[in-house]
């Protein structure tokens, strides 16, 4: 069973495609012009639906870069909007910011009314007929992300989501679609080790599981720099579990590892981690050049964590995850 946490993802385009225009005497359209073709409509529906929507709020962050829009409270979007521009300041250290920021814009939806909800749905089907199955199946989830052109959307449905937080998992999603606009496909446990590690940094509460089949792990949501984490990276002989954990279905055990993992990267050794992920990228877009997901064996992962990091990496990210420094996040009241 998939849970309704799941935020469907859909992978159908290369980044960098949209906009491809398509030369006057092609007869036949590529698959790569559909795409893009398919891009543009989705974002032209995508922005009328915004405009006809009177109720929704617009949130612009960092120059233009995040837009968000939402039904709820303009408190609620403000602290979404705010928190998730902080995120993507902290992935800038490491990987740089933007320079061309309309280039690098990311859009996101935070909705509580359903009918709203699937009116969105409506749209991007109508936009989009390569669309209709995956949003009609996301009419019965709580959202969902699409890559070309990048674009969240989250619904908050109490009836199924009793634990849950809009404003993480918007920020947890706007993740997702960052380092997807940055470096393409990447391991699932690399970019939800991110998400997360972008949750605990903006709330110092970890809320938006990918994946989660009933079983809640509400004890832990404060606590993921606590000490079970501490325990599972001092006991690692190597990172082989880490480099061989699909993400898909979540392991709490692995998830805290790659959640460690992502947060010693990002603020002990943000070089080394950018150099790390730039070169998963190069490996990734060579064995699969039409995208997707490739499964890389641990040593080749190892292999080029030691070309990034240099030697003796385990033994400092044990050293630092012994005393992890104190963050001040908290959630508003
Ligand atoms: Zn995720």
């Amino acid at each position: 069973m998939v849970s309704p946490f799941c935020i469907s993802l859909a992978l159908f385009a290369l980044p960098g495609q949209e906009g491809t225009p398509v030369p006057a005497s092609s007869p036949q359209p590529t698959v790569d012009q559909q795409v893009a073709a398919e891009a543009e409509a989705i974002r032209t529906a995508f922005a009328a639906w915004c405009a006809s929507e009177s109720k929704l709020k617009q949130q612009d962050s960092l120059g233009g870069r995040l837009v968000l829009w939402s039904d709820f409270s303009a408190g609620d979007a403000r602290d979404a909007a705010k928190r998730t521009a902080g995120l993507l300041g902290r992935l800038d250290r490491p990987f740089g910011a933007p320079e061309d920021l309309a280039a690098a814009r990311l859009q996101g939806v935070m909705l509580k009314d359903g009918e709203r909800y699937h009116a969105l749905c409506d749209a991007i089907s109508e936009a989009a007929p390569a669309q209709r199955e995956f949003m009609e199946s996301s009419k019965n989830t709580t959202g969902f992300t699409l890559y070309s052109p990048p674009i969240t959307v989250y619904y908050h449905d109490p009836a199924v989501q009793k634990e849950a937080k809009p404003d993480h998992s918007v920020a947890h999603s706007f993740v997702h679609l960052e380092m997807w606009r940055r470096f393409g496909a990447l391991p699932l446990w690399l970019t939800e080790g991110l998400a997360c590690a972008g949750e605990d940094g903006a709330w110092g509460e970890v809320w938006a599981y990918w994946y989660r089949d009933g079983f809640v792990f509400a004890k832990s949501h404060g606590d993921w720099r606590g000490k079970q984490t501490q325990s599972i990276v001092a006991e690692l002989a190597d990172l082989s579990a880490l480099f061989s954990y699909p993400a898909r279905p979540f392991e709490e055990q692995r998830a805290l590892l790659a959640f460690a993992f992502a947060t010693y990267g990002l603020d002990a050794e943000p070089e080394n981690f950018a150099k790390f992920t730039g070169l998963l990228r190069t490996v990734y877009q060579e064995s699969n050049p039409q995208g997707g997901r490739p499964a890389l064996p641990p040593e080749a992962v190892a292999a080029l964590l030691t070309q990034a990091f240099g030697d003796g990496f385990l033994q400092r990210l044990q050293t630092w995850w012994k005393k992890p420094p104190k963050w001040g996040a908290k959630r508003a009241a």
